[in-house]
């Protein structure tokens, strides 16, 4: 039964995949939103981070809206209004959970404390700004709620561990109201954590369609602009109904009203 949930902590140093969210609300498949199956799995190794230093076990994992909402989606005991109530308490934030511990030389690991990493974690948008997390009393008590909810989860599975991951919150737009960053939109951020920089390029490839080669059909990352195997551009869309190429300016099929690849 545990493996299903995919918590896999490799040993030694390295944190790999958490199904944190999917665990609690019991989600084994994969969902769909805006009738495209997500690939969770693939969203959670492109959001999580490590750190790279052999004696650090320290990970950042930026949750954004996308996979809550998958998550939510899967979960039988929500309907429609449900997941959207969640969405909307979580919906003004960016959500990352940290861990930041230090082996020592005989292996026992000291995690910083949740107050100490709060004090100079930063995340930097793609023009460089930074931004600090939120204090307690800056976040709606609704949200609050229901992350301390979800907090003993990581303590109740990977032990000490899990004890020292937490969650920090920043605003999800800036002081002109424009949104820090979008995981579907081209652009790029990190997250510094003890001077340490996490970074991520956006659009994360798993929120993006596949499209095909226009040589031989192949499905290709959707971030990508030219095949790696024919090095042509992949300048066409293509109905997922007949085939059919349109330019790349086209999100639906004009004729069967689908999503273009
Ligand atoms: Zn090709
Ligand atoms: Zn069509």
């Amino acid at each position: 039964m545990k493996d299903k949930f995919n918590i896999v902590v490799k040993t030694g140093k390295q944190i790999a995949v958490l199904f944190v969210a999917i665990f609690i609300l019991g989600v084994t498949e994969n969902s769909y939103a805006q009738d495209r199956k997500i690939d969770t799995n693939a969203l959670i190794s492109e959001t999580q981070r490590q750190s790279k230093d052999a004696d650090k076990i320290s990970m950042i994992w930026w949750i954004p809206e996308e996979f809550w909402r998958a998550s939510f989606e899967q979960s039988q005991n929500l309907n429609a209004d449900q997941i959207e109530a969640f969405l909307k308490v979580l919906r003004p934030y960016i959500v990352i959970v940290a861990l930041d511990g230090e082996m020592g030389s005989l292996g026992g690991i000291s995690y910083k404390s949740k107050e100490s990493i709060q004090s100079t974690m930063k995340i930097v948008d793609s023009e460089g700004n930074h931004y600090s997390p939120l204090s307690n009393e800056n976040i709606d008590a609704d949200t609050n709620n229901f992350l301390s909810q979800m907090k003993p989860v990581f303590s109740n599975m990977l032990g000490a561990m899990g004890e020292n991951m937490n969650f920090y919150l920043f605003s999800a737009k800036n002081q002109k109201g424009k949104s820090i960053l979008d995981a579907k939109e081209e652009g790029k951020f990190s997250v510094l954590m003890d001077k340490v920089e996490y970074k991520w390029k956006l659009p994360l490839s798993s929120l993006i369609p596949p499209k095909l080669c226009p040589i031989d059909d192949e499905k290709l990352n959707g971030t990508w602009k030219f095949c790696p195997t024919h090095g042509v551009e992949i300048t066409k869309k293509i109905c997922p109904v007949d085939k059919k190429r349109y330019a790349n300016t086209w999100k639906f099929c004009p004729t069967h009203g689908v999503e273009l690849n």
